[in-house]
């Protein structure tokens, strides 16, 4: 045991010197193993005391067993060899004790007895240089530190014969801690186990001071590389972009396609369009649904009859994606918008299609499609009271089987013109709704941050940190 801490060992009682040791002893004892005691180098006497000490208070441990006392005191390994006529009565005594047991004495260099090294000498432990931080101590901090009226800084002496200044207004002394070191102190105390932000501070602060002491660990725990590969923090959960309402009919069309469905006259697949602004729709049967098929049914059935949409959305379908319905829409000048992948809802409007067709679950859908159209077209829609043909052609289709007959002639006057063109204002496109309840969550820095983790979502492996930081 090497005395660094300015204490001699005359100073304490043989029991208080053996107290820590004693811990040390006891967790390498209790395996069922040959235990090895380690002796302190102090001189020849006090050292083979020590051993007498040792075996005398872990006899029961040591009984019927084979043990190894290793000494950094290289004479006492030839104790057993000399002759015990030759020895001093007190010590004559203690070797024979000793060799009651069946114990060897071995030589181990001083620098090499770590068990015994690292509880007897704190430095060895912590890597914190207090001489180096004595001597960083700046007087400015210092200054402002002392008008804190809760504080009550006092010069402590290190064992060097430095002074250190310390906090000793609370039961544990805690030293001031200058810029230089409070990074290194803090990576010390956090990186044992890397606890959160309100249990570092709190070990922090028990222990050491300086000003914004909370706020410098708060942000370094925070910015720990390792915590935030390992932890889980709060997901961020972007808005889904929104498709902003259009302002002219016709402008943005939605298409998709259903299928494969039971044939019907040979028709598998159905190519459905829907404009953003009226809801109008259409669907187009189709046998197969292979680039060329989809454009060339798109241009006859919609941009024939409606004109080229400023844009057209589609999932990423590959006859979406194909180079003929590219080279179509550069053509008319269509602008082709996919949306995300996986994620249906982006196109509600034509799933929303879907699931009116799908409804219908009929055999002989082909037949029937165009009745469903007229059906969806005619429907009153319940946001705004009016029907998407009233909407398109400024009145309602007459049904089949209508017996009544509106007024052919009516009062053409200029109020019912002015009416009209009002009533057709009042009349636009449903707000887009969103049915979902998950919430959305974007860090605040997330904006101007420089680097992100990725979060790793597949199935990850054993002990795998669920963030990646790789490029
Ligand atoms: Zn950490």
């Amino acid at each position: 045991m090497s005395l660094q801490n300015g204490i001699h060992h005359s100073q304490l009682s043989t029991t208080t010197f053996f107290a820590p040791r004693s811990s040390a002893c006891i967790a390498e004892l209790l395996p069922l193993e040959p235990p090895d005691l380690e002796l302190l180098g102090v001189e020849d006497d006090v050292e083979l005391e020590r051993g007498l000490g040792f075996v005398k208070h872990f006899k029961h441990y040591l009984e019927g067993r084979t043990f190894t006392i290793y000494t950094d005191h290289k004479p006492l390994i030839f104790a057993f060899h000399q002759k015990l006529d030759k020895a001093a009565p007190r010590q004559a005594r203690q070797l024979n004790y000793i060799s009651q047991f069946s114990a060897d004495i071995k030589y181990i260099k001083g620098e090499n007895n770590i068990v015994a090294d690292t509880l007897s000498r704190v430095t060895e432990v912590s890597s914190i240089d207090y001489d180096q931080i004595a001597d960083a101590q700046t007087q400015d901090e210092l200054k402002s530190l002392q008008t804190i009226t809760s504080l009550n800084l006092k010069e402590y002496p290190l064992p060097s014969g430095k002074y250190l200044w310390c906090d000793t207004s609370t039961s544990k002394i805690r030293p001031y801690i200058p810029q230089a070191f409070r990074k290194q102190i803090f990576h010390h105390i956090h990186g044992l186990s890397h606890p959160g932000i309100k249990s570092t501070i709190k070990l922090m602060i028990s222990k050491f001071i300086w000003p914004s002491i909370k706020k410098d660990v708060q942000l370094w725990t925070r910015t720990c590389i390792p915590c935030q590969k390992a932890k889980i923090n709060r997901h961020t959960k972007t808005k889904l972009g929104e498709f902003e309402v259009p302002s002219g009919r016709f402008c943005v069309v939605h298409i998709d396609l259903i299928g494969p469905l039971p044939p019907s006259r040979g028709n598998i697949y159905c190519l459905t369009c829907i404009v953003r602004f009226l809801n109008w729709m259409e669907a187009i049967p189709s046998d197969n649904i292979s680039a060329d098929t989809v454009a060339r049914a798109f241009y006859s059935n919609w941009i024939a009859r409606f004109g080229t949409p400023h844009k057209l959305i589609t999932d990423r379908g590959t006859q979406f994606r194909s180079e003929t319905l590219q080279t179509l829409s550069k053509f008319c000048g269509i602008k082709l918008q996919h949306t995300t992948a996986y994620h249906p809802a982006c196109n509600g409007k034509v799933e929303c299609l879907h699931r009116t067709l799908k409804a219908q679950n009929n055999l002989s859908w082909n037949d029937t499609l165009p009745t469903v159209l007229l059906g969806l077209r005619t429907a009153i829609q319940e946001d705004n009271n009016h029907s998407i043909a009233q909407i398109v052609y400024g009145e309602s289709l007459r049904l089949p089987g209508e017996f009544f007959c509106e007024p052919s002639i009516r009062t053409a006057s200029e109020g019912f013109s002015n009416n009209l063109q009002k009533q057709m204002e009042t009349v636009g496109p449903r707000t887009t709704r969103r049915n979902s309840s998950r919430h959305i969550f974007v860090n605040k820095d997330l904006q101007n941050c420089s680097h992100v983790f990725q979060r790793i979502d597949r199935v990850r492996k054993q002990l795998e940190s669920p963030y990646d930081h790789s490029p």
